[in-house]
C-alpha cells in the first residue's frame, strides 16, 4: 500500500493481515515504513500471505508485489508505486479518472488496473480514504473474505469507536463494490514492468570526499501538493481585510504579499494569494480567518494550478524554460 501519512494505510495493512491470519488461517506478516513520520510524507505498508503450511520467512519490504494500492493519486508523479509489479499484477488508484486515464498516466503497465472514487466516498459515507481502499484490494486479491475483514473491522472499532463502526462498514463495502477493473495485460502496448531496487545515490567506495552534501535539502523545491488529502484553502479577495493571521498560522509560508495602492493613495501591503505549491493543506488558515476570506474546498482537478499566485516567480520561469537572471 503506497501512501501518505494520515490516509490510514497502517491501521489498513494491519486490518487485513489480522482478517488472513486470525480469521482465514493463512500465514502472514505486515508492517509499514515511514519517512518522517509526518502528515503528509510518503508512507508505505507491507502485506504478505502464505498457505497454513508455507512459513513466511522474511520481513523485508515486499519488492515484487501481486497488488499494488495507491491511497493518493499524487503519488504516481513522486513514488515508483509500479516498481516490481508482477506479470499480470494488479494496481489499484484512489482516483475520479477511468481506468484507462490511469493506466496511461501509469506508463501502460502489463498489469490490471483498478480505480475506485475512495476519497469522494469516505467523504460521503462520513469515514476515511483506508476503510474504502481496503475494500478495493480485498476485492482485488480475490482470495480474503470480505466477512473476515468486516469481522476485524468489528472488533478494532466496534470496542474503542462505536460511533464510527456503521460508517467505516459502509465504507469499505462500497470501495469492494464500487471497485473498477480493467485487465490492459493483453494490450499490445502494455509495457513488462522491471524491478529496480532502491539503492542511495554513492556508498562508501564512492562517497564524496570530506562528506560533502552535494544536494542539500531545500525547501524552496519542495512540493508539498501531494500531501493534501482532497481539500485546499479557497481565498476570496474581496473578504480580505489583510489583517495577515492566515501567515501567522501557516507551518508553509504559503501566502503571497505585495505592495499596492491603498484608497488614500498612499501604499500598503497586500495579499495576493496562496502558493498551492506548498500548501499541504492543513486547513489552519481556515480557523485563523477572521473574515471568511478562506474557505475549506474539495479539490478539483485543475484548481490549484490555476488559483496559485507564484511565491518564487523566477523559480516558475525557470521551470517552464525562460532564462533566469539571478
Ligand atoms: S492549508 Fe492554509 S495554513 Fe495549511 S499549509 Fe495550506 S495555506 Fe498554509
Ligand atoms: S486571515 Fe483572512 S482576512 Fe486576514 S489576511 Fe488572511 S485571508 Fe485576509
Amino acid at each position: 500500500m503506497e501512501s501518505i501519512g494520515g490516509l490510514g494505510a497502517h491501521v489498513a495493512g494491519q486490518i487485513l493481515a489480522e482478517a488472513g491470519v486470525l480469521r482465514m488461517g493463512f500465514n502472514g506478516a505486515n508492517f509499514s515504513s515511514y519517512g518522517s513520520e509526518k502528515k503528509g510524507s510518503p508512507i508505505k505498508a507491507y502485506v504478505r500471505f502464505c498457505a497454513a503450511d508455507q512459513e513466511v520467512r522474511t520481513s523485508s519490504p515486499v519488492d515484487r508485489p501481486h497488488v499494488v494500492a495507491v491511497f493518493h493519486e499524487g503519488l504516481l508523479k513522486t513514488e515508483p508505486v509500479l516498481s516490481g509489479l508482477l506479470p499480470a499484477g494488479v494496481v489499484i488508484v484512489n482516483s475520479a479518472h477511468t481506468a484507462d486515464h490511469v493506466w496511461q498516466s501509469l506508463g501502460r503497465p502489463f498489469a490490471t488496473v483498478g480505480v475506485v472514487n475512495a476519497l469522494a466516498i469516505a467523504v460521503g459515507e462520513r469515514s476515511r480514504v483506508n476503510t474504502v481502499m481496503l475494500g478495493a484490494v480485498v476485492r482485488a486479491t480475490r482470495f480474503i473474505k470480505p466477512e473476515a475483514v468486516r469481522d476485524v473491522i468489528r472488533a478494532t472499532l466496534g470496542e474503542r469507536y462505536p460511533q464510527l463502526l456503521a460508517s467505516n462498514l459502509r465504507a469499505f463495502d462500497r470501495g469492494y463494490r464500487d471497485l473498477l477493473l480493467e485487465d490492459f495485460s493483453s494490450a499490445a502496448e502494455s509495457v513488462p514492468q522491471s524491478y529496480v531496487r532502491p539503492a542511495p545515490p554513492f556508498g562508501y567506495l564512492d562517497a564524496p570526499l570530506g562528506g560533502a552534501v552535494l544536494d542539500p535539502g531545500n525547501t524552496v523545491l519542495k512540493d508539498l501538493s501531494v500531501s493534501r488529502n482532497g481539500f485546499l484553502p479557497a481565498f476570496h479577495r474581496g473578504k480580505c481585510v489583510d489583517c495577515a493571521l492566515c501567515d501567522l498560522v501557516c507551518p508553509d509560508f504559503c501566502f503571497v504579499w505585495a505592495v499596492g495602492p491603498k484608497p488614500d493613495g498612499s501604499e500598503a501591503i497586500h495579499l495576493k494569494g496562496i502558493d498551492y505549491r506548498f500548501c499541504k493543506g492543513c486547513m489552519k488558515c481556515i480557523d485563523a480567518c477572521p473574515t471568511l476570506a478562506l474557505t475549506r474546498e474539495r479539490e478539483e482537478e485543475g484548481y490549484a494550478e490555476q488559483h496559485s499566485v507564484p511565491l518564487f516567480p523566477r523559480l516558475e520561469a525557470s521551470r517552464n524554460g525562460a532564462a533566469v537572471r539571478h
